[in-house]
């Protein structure tokens, strides 16, 4: 059974959302194809596709596919899952990775499931689990048509590095202009130098802040851990910080591998956006806030007491 799996990058390296969806179809099968797209990447990184389980990496090196296309890239797997007779398409279920999905499942006549967060099951038919009303539910869904797309939740699979590396092949995409009709011209990064929908680490910070010249100390250890900032609902309406960096239900959604609340209440549309953090610290002086429900681990005290402190321990270590 072969299973193509598209791989995003960004500035040349491969996303880790992408070595996700080769992991994840390393674990349903032995034959699965990498697509790769623009002339940006590097070489080592496509052979690298080999060590998380790609067979085999197709690259379309067309300078034009450099920019996230959506109806050029739709088009370029749909031609690659002909050419390679891949029935499976696993692709990070991310900005791109979803609007992509929803072509693709039009031009091959797919079943489409996005928000995947397990292995699928095959015992009888294709059923495969997903996360359904803002990570608080799960759905099982079959798949009936002969070819399927899946479309997995950031961190649903373990990235495990092997040795190994994959052979590179170029992919003829053959694209008419038509297919460049919407172009990028331009792209301006929304945050400072971790993107909030992508980080590792988030540290956010809620009204307990008391105000934006307050949020230094967020920044600070922001710095210390590599991390992106974020905040609640409130703090961006009132214009303390920037929309872009309001996370929760109407905002943005995260799933780092540790997301640090600090002076948040934990409102049930802020968890709605972090609940699927792997781990989540909160920081907040009231030991009643509903956050620490939903804590791996919680201090209770002042902010501007606590932040600093770890901003210094954090440093020394
Ligand atoms: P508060 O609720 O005011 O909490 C502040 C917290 O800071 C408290 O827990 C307090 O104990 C603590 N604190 C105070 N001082 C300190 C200190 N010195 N040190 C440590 N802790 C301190 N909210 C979102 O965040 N994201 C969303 O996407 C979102 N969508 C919404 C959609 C709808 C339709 C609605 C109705 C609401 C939505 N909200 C959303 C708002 C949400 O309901 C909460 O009102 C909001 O999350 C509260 O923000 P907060 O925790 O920063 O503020």
């Amino acid at each position: 059974m072969s299973i193509l799996v598209f791989v995003e990058n960004a500035d040349g390296q491969v996303k880790k959302t992408s070595l996700e969806a080769v992991a994840y179809a390393a674990a349903i099968s032995e034959d699965v194809i990498a697509l790769a797209m623009g002339n940006n990447i590097d070489q080592s990184e496509l052979e690298g596709l080999g060590k998380y389980g790609a067979t085999k990496v197709l690259h379309a090196d067309d300078e034009k596919l450099n920019q996230g296309i959506i109806q050029a890239y739709a088009t370029v797997i749909s031609k690659a899952m002909e050419s390679t007779g891949a029935d499976i398409l696993v692709l990070a279920n991310s900005s791109l990775g979803a609007p992509v999905s929803a072509r693709v499942a039009i031009k091959t006549d797919a079943s489409l499931v996005s928000n995947v967060v397990d292995l699928p099951d095959t015992s009888a038919g294709f059923k495969v689990k997903r996360s359904i009303y803002t990570g608080k539910a799960f759905a099982n869904v079959e798949l009936t048509k002969d070819k399927k797309i899946l479309a997995i939740k950031k961190n649903a699979a373990e990235v495990k590095e092997a040795d190994g590396s994959a052979a590179v092949e170029k992919f003829a995409a053959d694209l008419a202009d038509s297919e460049f009709d919407a172009k990028i011209t331009n792209t301006d990064k929304a945050t400072g130098e971790v993107l909030l929908p992508e980080a590792e680490i988030v540290v956010s910070g809620g009204r307990g802040l008391k105000g934006p010249e307050n949020w230094g100390m967020i920044e600070e250890l922001a710095k210390e851990l590599g991390a992106a900032t974020g905040c609640s609902k409130p703090v961006s309406d009132m214009e303390w910080r920037p929309h872009h960096e309001h996370v929760g239900q109407t905002g943005v959604k995260v799933s780092p591998q540790l997301y640090i609340a600090i002076g948040i209440s934990g409102a049930i549309q802020h968890l709605a956006g972090v609940n699927s953090s792997k781990n989540i610290v909160v920081i907040n002086k009231d030991p009643e806030a509903p956050f620490f429900k939903a804590a791996d681990y919680g201090i209770v005290g002042d902010a501007f007491e606590v932040v600093p402190k770890l901003t210094e321990a954090i440093r020394a270590a």
